[in-house]
């Protein structure tokens, strides 16, 4: 080993690579994790790793170190299915690697971040983790079903409190420090079935939703942006209604809504705004924030409210500090900071139990849930080099008050 956090990560990059394909080539959609899991248990023991175990929700959880000050890298397993397979140039479970970049479902979202975690969780254990910290890499499941719901296992099941947790979603390398916050909401009418020949004797629901749509389109046009995240959205995601026939009048229209929340916006603000729609109160419509509840591949069920909060790390919180010092050691240069589109594992780490939380990860956001998705192997190399450098970082930095 040497001083350099880059050139350490070279040293280990067939083996990264290696494993990576491996992991690629195990297809491991939402509640279907297990056989990845036990890929990944293999080579966190194959590496060394203090500790490392499986919890009853399934997320796998490895510990270098022993120390009072606890940061946690994330990498979520599951993937999304593949879509329409004649829109991939090759098998999307090919792991190929070819001109520096390997292909497949996951290569960035984020197998790549599994990898690197793991194996910057490697070189930590080579070189020594700093006497006062401890080190988890967590692989954990269901994200693309219920973003941060493992978290809030890990957290308040487990018991795992970092100081700071760090978001291995793909950045392209960059510094992320916040997004968006979501919900998913159903608006339900009802009318007064009866037969399709005589609609005047009943009460369509469906016509009454109509109002509700125009309504729900016209608020998305008037959300506010804020800054830094820019403005929240919704959108209708499903329309569905029931009738005791199809030669009936509709009794019963739901709609599903996707709403983005950006900072200030919450599940209050945001159920309040719906219900005061004046073709709600007309319809005299029902607004409901979804539960989510399917087991896990452990048959683990862990019930939760459809409610991902917003979150965003201070510019100034010795967690960004951190991240901007670690890029700096490791690649001597300013890291660019931004923020993600999409959503993660932050809305409970950071938006459900106030841990300070940071993105830092190989592969791009533009691939996730696309097909060719891709990564390059160099990021995964950066990626692990940065991890190791950031402890280091944390280690250095001012503790930051438990909450
Ligand atoms: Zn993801």
């Amino acid at each position: 080993m040497n001083n350099s956090y880059l050139d350490n990560a070279r040293a280990v990059e067939k083996d990264l690579v290696a494993f990576m394909q491996d992991i690629v080539r195990i297809p491991s959609l939402s509640s279907q994790e297990g056989a990845v899991v036990e890929r990944i248990q293999e080579e966190m023991q194959k590496l060394g790793y203090d500790e490392v175990k499986v919890d009853p929700m399934g997320n796998l959880i490895g510990r270098i170190g022993s120390g009072p000050r606890v940061i946690a890298f994330d990498a979520h397993v599951d993937i999304v299915d593949v879509g329409d397979r004649s829109l991939w140039d090759r098998d999307p479970f090919s792991g190929d690697v070819e001109g520096g970049i390997l292909f497949g479902r996951g290569a960035s979202d984020m197998k790549g971040g599994v990898a690197s975690s793991v194996y910057g969780g490697a070189l930590l254990k080579q070189k020594g983790v700093p006497d006062d910290v401890t080190v988890y890499v967590t692989a954990s499941v269901q994200e693309e079903d219920c973003d941060g719901l493992c978290w809030q296992f890990i957290a308040r099941e487990d018991g795992l409190e970092p100081e700071l947790v760090v978001i291995t979603e793909p950045t392209s390398l960059r510094v992320y420090r916040g997004h968006r916050g979501r919900m998913e909401i159903e608006v339900h009418t009802s009318g007064i079935s009866c037969h399709g020949s005589a609609p005047e004797r009943g009460v369509n629901a469906v016509y009454k939703m109509a109002a509700i749509i125009a309504d729900i389109e016209a608020l998305n046009e008037r959300l506010e942006p804020r800054e830094p995240l820019g403005k929240g959205t919704v959108t209708i995601s499903d329309i569905r209604s029931t009738s005791p026939s199809l030669c009936a009048v509709a009794d019963g229209c739901t709609i599903h809504l996707d709403r983005r929340l950006t900072i200030g916006e919450t599940e209050e603000t945001s159920v309040a705004e719906i219900a005061a729609l004046p073709s709600v109160q007309a319809a005299d419509a029902t607004v409901t924030v979804l539960d989510y509840a399917v087991p896990s591949y452990t048959g683990l069920v862990y019930p939760t409210r459809k409610y991902f909060p917003t979150w965003e790390l201070p510019a100034d919180a010795p967690g960004t500090q951190a991240a901007l010092a670690a890029h700096r050691n490791a690649f001597g240069e300013e890291a660019e900071v931004g923020f993600w589109v999409f959503s993660t594992n932050a809305v409970a780490t950071a938006g459900m139990l106030g841990f300070p939380t940071i993105g830092f990860g190989p592969g791009h956001e533009e691939f996730a849930h696309a097909p060719n998705e891709q990564t390059e192997v160099e990021h995964l190399v950066r990626a692990a080099a940065f991890y190791t450098a950031l402890v280091d970082a944390f280690a250095n930095g001012t503790p930051t008050e438990a909450h």
